[in-house]
């Protein structure tokens, strides 16, 4: 019998923070040093400075643009 809270509170302009051991997927980018990871499952804790926030970062304009020519 637990209330459901959605969090609609959040817009999407809003930069979320996302915590070490969050479920997410994507790039995310360490908010304390800016180190960035690309995360499958879940966010760790940042490598370079054990940080545990992340920003995630939009579609990154650094796309990989491998083209087998
Ligand atoms: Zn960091």
């Amino acid at each position: 019998m637990t209330e459901r809270v959605e969090s609609t509170t959040t817009p999407d302009e809003f930069v979320r923070f996302w915590a070490a051991g969050e479920a997410g997927k994507g790039d995310f980018r360490c908010a304390e040093c800016s180190y960035g990871v690309t995360v499958h499952k879940a966010l760790p804790v940042c490598p370079m400075c054990s940080g545990r926030s992340w920003e995630q970062t939009p579609w990154s304009p650094f796309r990989r643009a491998s083209r087998a020519h």
